[in-house]
């Protein structure tokens, strides 16, 4: 058995398996670059969600700081802006109830 050439380790391939080789090579390293190309567009979404995740708005009813993602429709409360959580359950859904009455009481008559 000779001894392999451990700096060169196609140097015994003759040219047309170096060719095949090359091509393949060149297939993977395209695949490679994609799949970077993916992975770097995928960081940037996550990224962009990260920071929309941190964005902070004032509470149209309370003016307390919210997290956008968190916050809520103030309506029929107010027809603009957002609204926190607590004004959510404390101010805006009992309005909504409230004017759901009144529009039954209007229709039950
Ligand atoms: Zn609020």
């Amino acid at each position: 058995m000779t001894k392999q050439n451990t700096t060169m380790p196609f140097a015994n391939l003759d040219s047309r398996s170096l060719n095949a080789l090359q091509t393949v090579a060149e297939k993977h390293l395209t695949a490679l670059k994609r799949y970077e190309k993916n992975y770097e567009e995928v960081v940037k979404a996550i990224s962009s969600l990260i920071d929309d995740s941190q964005k902070q708005i004032v509470c149209c009813i309370c003016g307390q700081m919210v997290y956008d993602l968190l916050s809520c429709n103030p309506d029929p409360v107010s027809l603009s802006g957002r609204c926190c959580r607590e004004c959510d359950v404390e101010i805006v859904i009992p309005a909504r109830a409230k004017q759901h009455h009144l529009f039954l009481d209007v229709f039950d008559k």
